[in-house]
């Protein structure tokens, strides 16, 4: 019995690790699947399987693809002269079903944070240096969550742009401060982006 309890004691460890879920989800989706047929936790891990070997980060923006370079870099309407810059791939989605940024993105993997140990090296920061420099790029958009963390990032991307000639925007603050641009409304975001100003 020892044992049985290990097992599932793990298969809810591992669903408390992922964001959002608590122990309290992590517990009644295990006992979920433990109850449920077969075919639900077969489907669910062949999901995340295939997930993991198929799908890889972008060699240009670093979203999520299946090919080398994503849909939206390898799209020629797209203008490649304007960039705005993501935390990660929800925001990304975010903008894109808001459908009003016509240029392409660069996502960051995450936010400055010397708190948690995150620093400029741990996230995709010098690829931007390097795509400005070669790109012919005009403008920077900052998208990303007006957070202590958020303003650190933005402050150390204008810094290292400063010399660059690119202008660069941030989103209006009608996102709430603290607030998270994932959970943010559609008209509140739209707004925000279409107000975007001199950073
Ligand atoms: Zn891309």
């Amino acid at each position: 019995m020892g044992n049985h309890s290990e097992i599932l004691q793990n298969l809810i460890d591992s669903f408390a690790k992922l964001p959002g879920i608590g122990r309290k989800s992590a517990r009644r989706i295990s006992y979920y699947l433990i109850n449920s047929d077969e075919k639900v936790s077969r489907r669910l891990s062949e999901a995340v399987t295939e997930a993991k070997n198929r799908l890889g980060l972008c060699r240009i923006c670093r979203n999520l693809t299946e090919h080398e370079i994503c849909d939206i870099c390898s799209d020629g309407n797209r203008d490649k002269s304007l960039i705005c810059i993501v935390e990660n791939f929800s925001d990304l989605y975010m903008f894109e079903k808001l459908n009003i940024h016509r240029g392409v993105y660069h996502v960051t993997g995450g936010l400055i944070s010397p708190l948690d140990g995150i620093g400029p090296s741990s996230l995709n920061l010098n690829s931007l240096l390097e795509r400005i420099t070669g790109d012919g790029v005009k403008e920077i958009i900052i998208g990303l969550n007006h957070s202590v963390e958020g303003d650190t990032t933005a402050l150390y991307i204008s810094e290292k742009l400063k010399d660059s000639g690119v202008k660069i925007t941030r989103l209006a603050t009608g996102i709430p401060i603290g607030g998270e641009i994932e959970f943010t409304d559609e008209i509140t975001l739209k707004q925000a982006f279409v107000e975007r100003r001199n950073f």
